[in-house]
């Protein structure tokens, strides 16, 4: 028995050893210059005080969330009220989409895209969409709409339940770009949430583009869209184009074959 626990005491020492020298070893790899990128504000002497490396300003502004989780500094764009904010794409006149009982709004079919009165840049951007729970159309034709970035680019809003499509063209996609990282769709009829963060891109004063757009997309909290690089605009038919444009209306499409679509709970931050 004796034996025994010496062999024990003896083991156990040596595994401790064992773990301080990998201890060590770890260290000694962290302390070694990492060859790479160069970060101009951390070069010079090595502090030696915590407060050497402590910064006070800028600070960030404050931001709350009203009872229903919209931020204090977001631009709400549609609450169920009124379509005020909004106008027809085709003439410019009053939108003419429906407005619910429930708070949402539902696209009036061939009435036309509507977009918003104001015109926005960058934006984090939170919308809420629903498919009709009466099913109608199959592929493109289910449930198709669209919520168009800066008036130009669209993160496609479909039915695709049980409905297989092209899948640079599906539910989520930044249409015919970027497929979806995954099809994280709410039940055919309940609501789904998508909160965007677009970047938009830079042209020179000759029109050409110096640096492309991004856009980030989580689907009811799954992330489907990461900082992807927008390649330009997004045609039915054709190849992206790159106009040169600033600030923009964001648009919601009216697919034209009864999609029944509806939204609610729209709001942007401004970037
Ligand atoms: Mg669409």
């Amino acid at each position: 028995m004796k034996n025994y626990i010496k062999s024990l005491l003896i083991l156990g020492l040596v595994a401790s050893c064992n773990t301080n020298a990998s201890k060590e070893t770890v260290l000694e790899e962290a302390e070694k210059p990492v060859e790479g990128i160069v970060y101009e504000e951390y070069q010079g002497e090595e502090p030696t005080k915590p407060e050497e490396t402590e910064i006070y300003e800028p600070v960030p502004p404050r931001v709350t969330l009203s009872k229903r989780g919209i931020p204090s500094d977001a631009i709400v764009l549609f609450d169920g009220s009124s379509l005020d904010n909004w106008i027809s794409t085709l003439d410019s006149t009053a939108a003419k989409w429906t407005i619910n009982d429930d708070n949402s709004m539902t696209v009036a079919n061939k009435t036309g895209d509507i977009q918003t009165k104001q015109n926005f840049g960058s934006v984090q951007l939170h919308i809420e969409w629903r498919s009709p729970a009466e099913v109608q159309g199959e592929n493109q034709s289910r449930g198709n709409s669209g919520i168009f970035l800066n008036n130009l680019y669209e993160v496609q809003v479909l039915d695709n339940n049980d409905n297989p499509t092209y899948v640079n063209g599906q539910v989520a996609s930044i249409y015919k770009q970027h497929i979806p990282l995954a099809m994280a769709s709410s039940e055919t009829g309940d609501w789904n949430v998508y909160d965007i963060i677009y970047h938009a891109p830079e042209f020179n004063d000759d029109g050409a583009k110096i640096k492309s757009g991004t856009l980030t997309v989580i689907h009811n909290g799954v992330l489907v869209q990461d900082h992807v690089e927008i390649k330009g605009t997004t045609p039915y038919i054709g190849w992206p184009k790159n106009p040169a444009h600033g600030r923009g209306p964001l648009r919601l499409q009216d697919h034209g074959d009864n999609s029944r679509v509806s939204y609610r709970n729209i709001w942007v931050r401004e970037l």
